[in-house]
């Protein structure tokens, strides 16, 4: 049996006054994390080493006696209890060298939040949260496994979201061997458009591209108002409303993409984050790198739970710049360059070429574990395309 761990993230919608409290608990949790920021920085210019758990959460239950701050006695008490243990993590980090040294946390710059251990549950449209209530939610799925903790926040619109992890056991079975006719490889190219080793390419819908122009727009409109004008503020309001929906469509479409992918195949094999520098911007590059991520993410689990394979094929060799029918490699390839010809006669779209170059090295990797049938087998559906067919991505896209 193994842990396996989930989450679900639903839109909640409190009333005007458990909304107030919300807040309310989100000030104090603030609070506690800032009061125990300050203490271990003292204690350690004090006394030269780090104050203990034990210490730091007793000042606490003392701190909550003062008169002054008597008034974190109306929040939960495990949820302040989770902010030192947040600041832990964070000082986890900063000693890993994974983060920067924690800083304070401001009520203008952060957003408000505020997490509960355990005591949440779920049912019919609620959400329960102590000291709260029965809070409504638009919940999309239903919840499985056991609730292990809460996030509750709210985005720069003012909407609050809760983020439930669960648990649940999955036995550990063996994997059958991956049926080569089933193994996709994926490459994810610019503008989130996603190419698959047989010919196939997913752009991102219309209705989200339509979105990142507006955003775009929006953003070059913001850096034009006055800092601290009226007007700037409303810009940068509208700017995170068309981000958090921007945002939520390319979360969206992600999703369907891998459902699907895991579901027809046996395999899915991509490429590591690491090496790719072709985004001509910092933002195509962010972007790129976002939904490489989150695409990886997502695969991780679901093939997981679907009892199938994920091979993350780490690329040393230019995957773009490699013909996947002969091995040349093509130097003088451009970033522009959307399909070249191979001295081989092979005629290449540049995306589906690298998903190719990517299913090849994943499969290889598959059969020296022992894990796909054979090494020769080739995609039944594979047919090279020629230059004449190449056309622009729009027309070549399918509805995945
Ligand atoms: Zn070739």
């Amino acid at each position: 049996m193994s842990l396996q761990r989930r989450t679900y993230r639903f839109r909640m919608e409190p009333t005007k006054d458990q909304e107030g409290i919300v807040l309310r608990l989100s000030g104090a949790r603030r609070f506690v994390y800032n009061w125990a920021l300050e203490r271990r920085r003292s204690y350690y210019q004090d006394h030269g080493k780090a104050i203990s758990k034990k210490q730091l959460s007793s000042e606490l239950t003392a701190l909550k006696r003062r008169p002054e701050t008597a008034w974190l006695k109306d929040a939960d008490a495990q949820a302040l209890q989770q902010a030192l243990r947040d600041l832990d993590r964070a000082f986890e980090a900063f000693f890993a060298g994974r983060a920067r040294y924690p800083r304070f946390r401001s009520k203008k710059r952060d957003a408000a939040t505020f997490r509960v251990p355990q005591r949440v549950k779920v049912e019919n449209g609620r959400v329960y949260v102590p000291k709260v209530g029965w809070v409504r939610v638009r919940q999309s799925r239903q919840v499985e496994g056991t609730i292990k903790g809460a996030t509750f926040r709210q985005t720069a619109t003012d909407k609050w979201f809760v983020t439930l992890t669960t648990e649940f056991y999955l036995p550990d079975l063996p994997l059958p061997a991956a049926n080569p006719t089933r193994i996709v490889g994926v490459d994810v190219g610019l503008e989130s458009l996603i190419a698959l080793d047989d010919g196939r390419k997913v752009a991102a819908p219309k209705h989200l591209r339509r979105a990142e122009k507006r955003l775009a727009r929006a953003q070059r409109a913001q850096s034009r108002k006055k800092r601290g004008s009226n007007n700037r503020h409303k810009a940068r309001l509208k700017v995170a409303r068309l981000h958090e929906k921007v945002k939520n469509q390319r979360l969206d479409h992600l999703h369907k993409l891998t459902t699907r992918l895991v579901n027809e195949s046996d395999a899915v094999c991509i490429e590591d984050l690491s090496l790719k520098a072709l985004a001509r911007t910092k933002l195509a590059k962010s972007i790129h790198d976002a939904a490489l991520g989150e695409l990886r993410r997502q695969l991780e689990y679901k093939t997981i739970w679907s009892r199938k394979r994920l091979v993350v094929v780490d690329r040393y060799y230019p995957s773009s710049k490699t013909c996947s029918a002969c091995g040349w490699v093509n130097q003088a390839l451009e970033l522009a360059d959307r399909g070249w010809s191979c001295v081989c006669g092979t005629m290449h779209d540049r995306d589906v070429n690298a998903a190719r170059n990517i299913r090849a090295e994943g499969l290889r990797i598959l059969v020296a574990a022992g894990h796909a049938e054979t090494l020769n087998a080739c995609r039944g559906d594979v047919r090279p395309p020629t230059l004449g067919r190449l056309t622009p991505a729009k027309q070549e896209s399918h509805r995945l």
